[in-house]
This record gives structure tokens, sequence and C-alpha cells, in this order.
């Protein structure tokens, strides 16, 4: 990641970067720091070059193992839904890193974030673009986010970016009393984006929008 690309794009994107700011505040996406956050995350950097010009679009795409980055406003959206009921020192725990882009934006509103990806080799390059871009209050690692990650739990908020057919019950097991779990459910073609929130030890849920997400699978991919 040289500095050259970084800057050219950059500066040449500021203004797409303010349009598609501008789109997700008439979408209804609110919080200063979420749209702070877009504004200032370099999502071309987060893709293949060869994609770039087409960062600042509200669209997904591709990142390669038949994986994609998520649309910029669902991005904002399942992170304003977390910030709303997350602490200001929250930790969160997030399934389906991918390339870091939910990750990082994240990152920047709260304390720590752990992320799982079952995806090997797309983590380790992740992994790589995290540290080059000094995001440092996140960790990673290779696994099947089905299981969570119960050492550091349990989590402020839990964020998945991975469509399940049901709910995996460690995620609501490692939530906190009063957190929150972002999560699309749903089959393959369509799901509705889904809010959990445990109060008093029961569960409640809440329907956001209709969603579609790659599917979240099991097991590892080395
Ligand atoms: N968060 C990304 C979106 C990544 S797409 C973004 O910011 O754009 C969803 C990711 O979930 C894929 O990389 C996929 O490999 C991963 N995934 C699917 N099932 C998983 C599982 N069981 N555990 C961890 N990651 C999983």
């Amino acid at each position: 990641m040289n500095s050259i690309r970084h800057e050219g794009i950059g500066m040449t994107s500021l203004r797409t970067r303010e349009r598609l700011v501008n789109r997700l505040i008439e979408q209804g996406i609110q919080r200063i720091d979420v749209l702070e956050a877009i504004r200032t995350t370099p999502r071309h950097l987060f893709i293949d070059e060869a994609l770039a010009h087409r960062a600042y679009e509200d669209v997904a795409l591709p990142i390669g193992f038949n994986q994609t980055i998520s649309q910029p406003y669902i991005v904002a959206r399942m992170t304003e839904a977390i910030l709303n009921a997350a602490p200001d020192d929250a930790v969160i725990l997030e399934i389906g890193t991918g390339c870091g882009y939910q990750t990082a934006i994240l990152a920047g509103s709260v304390k720590h974030v752990y992320s799982i990806e079952r995806i090997r080799p797309l983590l380790e390059r992740t992994r790589k673009r995290l540290r080059e871009l000094k995001i440092r209050n996140v960790s990673v690692k290779c696994g099947d986010g089905n299981l969570g990650w119960p050492q550091h739990a349990p989590y402020d908020c839990i964020i998945t970016t991975c469509a399940a057919s049901e709910v995996p019950p460690a995620l609501l097991e490692q939530l906190k009393e009063g957190g929150v779990l972002v999560i699309p459910v749903g089959g393959r073609d369509q799901q509705e984006l889904k809010l959990y929130r445990k109060t008093d030890g029961e569960i409640s849920a809440e329907t956001l929008e209709a969603v579609r997400f790659v599917p979240l699978l099991g097991g590892v991919e080395n």
C-alpha cells in the first residue's frame, strides 16, 4: 500500500466521499460519528485496485474468495444500531471480518473489536491492511464465528456480517446483559436484519430491514 495510491485516490475522491455521506443522510443515517467514520475511512484501500474507482458508490463489491465488502449504507445502519446500544468503552465481537471495512468503521467509536473470519488467506490480508492503517484496537482470528470467541466474553454488543439461517446460540450466550446482537437472519437470497436485545436474561427481537448478505458457513477454510 504505497502513499501515492493512498493520497492520489483519496484526494480525487473527496467529492465522491461527500456525495456518499449525503446519500446516507438522505437514507436516514443520523449519528455524526458514523457519518464521520464513513467520510474518513479510505474504502478504496479495502478493495482491489481495479475496483477502487467505485469505492465510494453505495454498493457491495467483490473482495475475492466469493465474498463481498458490504454496501456503505448497510455498514452505517448496522454500526448505528450497535453504537446506539453500546457504552462509551464498548467491547464488540464481530463475526465475518472479510476485508475489515466494517471492523475499521466500528473501531473508531469503541474500545476494542474482536473479529473472527473463517477464510484464513482473506484474514491474513486483512490483518496486514489493518496494521498498515494503524488501527490498533482490533484483534482478529481465523475461526468459526458460530462458536463466538468465549475467551473475551461477555461482549457489550455483537455484530454478524454474514447471514445465519438461525441465530447461533453461542452469540446470545456471549452477549452482556443490556447488550444487542445485530445479525442478518434468513435464507440465501433474502434475509431480515435483526436486532436481539438481552434484558434480565430474556431475549427480545426487532426487525430493522430486508438485506442480502453472503451466508454464515461452518468451519474454517485454509
Ligand atoms: N464485514 C465485511 C463483510 C464481509 S462478507 C465488510 O466490511 O464488508 C462476510 C464474511 O463473513 C466473509 O468474509 C465470510 O468468509 C465470513 N464468514 C462466513 N461464515 C463465517 C463464520 N462461520 N465465521 C467467521 N466468518 C464467517
